[in-house]
Formats: structure tokens, sequence, C-alpha cells
């Protein structure tokens, strides 16, 4: 399935140390967080066949607009997904969630690697979306130990995001480009400047296949076949 994941603003305040935030910040220009009127013109260039997915490289749910996103994607008929630390909850957001329920709804566990720590009212956000399941939840993700108060039993996997952590083993494909989550590399990432990016391992930035303010999605996605595909070579997918 197409999937563009959205990056709405960055950096990402949450810091994980598995997350290469610093060659994010070392290489993006432009617009800091995207604006309510850009949104509402770039999702309404989506094809409807695109699923959008609330992950990329920040944490969606601290997004200014974040309601008014869930209207827009509903309003536009566009199917999504959300993976989300869940910082940055209210009941406002969770109502929307709950009124345009997100497919799949993944919620990675706040760990200890995790610069943002959570408090009491965090943990009854949790414990409220866990044992509802309201909007329904997929599963949980987990890439370290999960912070105090924390009720869940999981195992972990560190992640070099495609060898853009240098600190964390990278498995290495003897350097060939190809992808186990898109045949055709169409799992990219929308940035709040427009740009759009091969994939969410990208934090380099060095595989730009263009901006939606000059082209369509369609022109975009044509010029999959020239964009740099090197650090795919270093990616465990
Ligand atoms: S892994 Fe996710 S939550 Fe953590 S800093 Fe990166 S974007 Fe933010
Ligand atoms: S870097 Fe990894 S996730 Fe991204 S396109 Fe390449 S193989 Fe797929």
């Amino acid at each position: 399935m197409r999937t563009l994941e959205l990056t709405l603003y960055l950096p990402c305040p949450i810091l994980c140390n598995y997350c290469p935030q610093d060659v994010l910040r070392d290489n993006y220009t432009g617009q800091k967080e995207m604006s309510l009127n850009d949104l509402e013109k770039y999702l309404g260039m989506i094809p409807k066949d695109v699923r959008i997915d609330l992950s990329g490289m920040s944490e969606s749910l601290l997004y200014t607009h974040f309601v008014e996103l869930i209207r827009i994607l509903e309003n536009n008929k566009l199917n999504y997904c959300v993976y989300t630390t869940l910082f940055g909850i209210t009941e406002e957001k969770l109502e929307a969630l709950r009124n345009y329920p997100p497919n799949p709804f993944v919620i990675h566990v706040p760990d200890v690697s995790m610069r943002l720590k959570i408090n009491e009212s965090y943990l009854e956000f949790f414990d409220k979306i866990s044992e509802s399941n309201n909007p329904p939840l997929t599963h949980y993700a987990c890439f370290d130990s999960p912070q105090d108060g924390i009720k869940i039993n999981k195992n972990y996997d560190p992640h070099s995001r495609a060898g853009n952590n240098k600190e964390i083993y990278t498995s290495v494909k003897n350097g060939k480009a190809h992808c186990s989550l898109s045949k055709d590399f169409d799992h990219n990432v929308l940035l709040p400047n427009g740009d759009i990016i091969l994939c969410c391992m990208d934090y380099g930035l060095t595989g730009r296949l263009g901006n939606l303010n000059d082209n369509s999605y369609e022109e975009i996605r044509n010029n999959i076949g020239d964009v740099n595909k090197k650090i795919c070579g270093s990616c465990i997918y």
C-alpha cells in the first residue's frame, strides 16, 4: 500500500537516544512547523489510495493543529494510521481519534531512552486508552526498557535508523537497495516545507523526491528511480 508519513514539525522534543534528530537538524532547511494552510493544501493533493501515517520523524500528537489534522483527513476521506508515544495527548485529541479512528493504532511505549518523562496525567491517558481499547489498539512498540509505571511486558530491539545512529549496531545487506517494507519504495515522508523524501529512516535527507509546492504527488513519485537509496544498504528493512 502506498503510504505518506507526515513529519509535521521538527525537531522532536522527546529525543529518544536511538533517534538521530541531530542529523535531521543539521540537514533540514525551511519552516520548522507545517502551517494549517499548507497542511490543507498538501493533504488535498494526496490520492485516496495513499494511506497517511501520523508517524514520520516527530511525535504527531504534539503538533499544534492535531485536531484540525484529523478533521482534514476525515473530510478528504483519507485512511490513516498512528504511531505515537502518546506524549501530547489531551481529551480533545483523544475525542478526535475516537471519532475518526486510525488503523493501525500503535503505541510507542515511553522508555528509559527518552529525554521526556511520563507523569501522572500521562499514565491516566495510557491506562484509559489501553483498558478501553478505544481507539482500537493494534499493538505496542518498544525499543528499550519501559519507564516506571508503564504496565506492559514486551521485548525490545535497538534500531539504527538505517545507520543514521552510529552508536547502534547496523545490519548491512551488502549495500543492496531493496526494501522489505515497500517493494516500490512507496512509503515516503512529507516534511513541513513540502519536501517528500525516501522514507522515515532518511534522517540525513539524502533521498529527496520533490516538493508538493512544485509538483503533484504522482509527478514526485515518478522520480523514485533517480532517488538516492544508498542508506537502504544499512537498513534492517
Ligand atoms: S523515535 Fe519518535 S518519539 Fe523518539 S525522538 Fe524520534 S520521532 Fe521522537
Ligand atoms: S532505508 Fe530502509 S526503510 Fe527506507 S526505503 Fe531503504 S530499506 Fe526501506
